[in-house]
């Protein structure tokens, strides 16, 4: 096989996670392929194979093997959404490349209005959907207030974005610059700027399987969407150590003039009550150093992101490779692929 210049030949990437996907992942390519076919222009669908433990990665090998627009990066384990997404658009060769959800939760059919709206010059198109059909009253309870907090703490309005977005290259090759471990990938869009625009969708329930986010993995997902993107925690907990402070510095005078007065209440109750209050403010306090010090240790290992054990389709020309930290020219050289 020739080595082709896959950035000059390549309109769309489509950029699609993959986790035990097995029951959707052939009616998901066949609506995806009757749908961009429509489009008339030149693509390929990057699979990303995020250590599928059932039969997904065969499946994915045989459509590679048959479609030449079908190609594949098999990571090593399983590394998560955020990370499978971030592996999707280091491979991703297209003018525009667009993210979406192998469970058909992300209609391929509303790409078209994406498409028009990268046309009309906006270098961001992310969709909001508007409603989930079959996601559990708790989970869309918590999301609800996973995004809460995050506005009211960082200030940061990720409302309803779904990883279903279209990325023009300039502004996937910023987002390759951005190599933070714990990955909110909605985060960095925000950050990166652009032109951007919304389209809004109805999402339907998952075509078949189940969700693969733990409450957990939501959980690291709103820290992240907290503590990657703001410093406000840290001076909250600075305001509340002041206000404590405060406090104690004018109880102390309140009792000291009662005291005589024989007004003051029992020494055991204020002690009790200045101690709880005190090393309960100090928990906290430290807990918020300890997301921010956690955070370090993890970027200061400098780790890649992810590992790749193999590719499929891409031809010579493969692109990076592990997800090393790196400049955007590094990603356009040859692959390092662990046997
Ligand atoms: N996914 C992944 N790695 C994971 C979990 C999920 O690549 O560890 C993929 C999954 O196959 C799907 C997409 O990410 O294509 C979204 O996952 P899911 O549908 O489970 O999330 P939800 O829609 O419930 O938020
Ligand atoms: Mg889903």
């Amino acid at each position: 096989m020739t080595a082709v210049n896959l950035n000059e030949e390549i309109t769309f990437s489509f950029i699609v996670p993959v986790y035990n996907e097995q029951d959707v992942l052939e009616d998901f390519y066949r609506r995806l392929a009757t749908v961009v076919d429509r489009l008339g222009e030149t693509y390929e669908i990057v699979f990303v194979d995020d250590g599928s433990q059932d039969r997904s990665g065969d499946i994915l090998r045989q459509l590679a093997r048959t479609d030449s627009h079908v190609k594949v990066v098999e990571l090593s384990r399983n590394f998560g959404h955020q990370l499978a997404v971030t592996a999707g658009y280091d491979f991703a060769a297209g003018q525009a490349v667009i993210s979406l959800d192998a469970d058909c939760q992300h209609p391929p059919e509303i790409i078209p209005q994406l498409v028009n709206r990268w046309r009309d010059g906006y270098e961001v198109v992310y969709t909001v959907r508007k409603t989930t059909a079959g996601v559990p009253l708790l989970r869309r309870r918590i999301g609800r207030l996973a995004y809460l907090a995050i506005r009211l703490i960082s200030g940061v309005d990720l409302t309803d974005q779904a990883d279903f977005r279209l990325l023009d290259q300039k502004a996937v090759r910023a987002l390759r610059t951005t190599r933070e471990q714990a990955r909110f990938v909605r985060g960095l869009v925000r950050w990166i700027g652009f032109r951007h625009t919304a389209v809004e969708y109805e999402a339907p329930s998952r075509a078949a399987g189940q969700s693969k986010y733990t409450l957990r993995q939501l959980a690291g997902m709103a820290g992240a969407g907290v503590f990657n993107f703001s410093l406000r925690p840290l001076r909250l907990a600075a305001v509340l150590g002041g206000v404590m402070l405060t406090g104690a510095v004018v109880y102390g005078v309140v009792a000291i003039v009662l005291w005589p007065l024989g007004l003051c209440p029992g020494a055991w109750a204020n002690v009790t009550a200045v101690v709880a209050g005190l090393f309960g403010l100090q928990f906290v306090i430290l807990g918020i150093l300890g997301e921010y010090v956690g955070r370090i240790f993890e970027e200061a290992k400098g780790r890649p992101l992810y590992i790749v054990r193999q590719t499929m389709g891409f031809g010579k020309t493969q692109r990076d490779t592990q997800g090393h930290r790196a400049t955007d020219e590094s990603h356009q050289r040859g692959p390092k692929v662990f046997a």
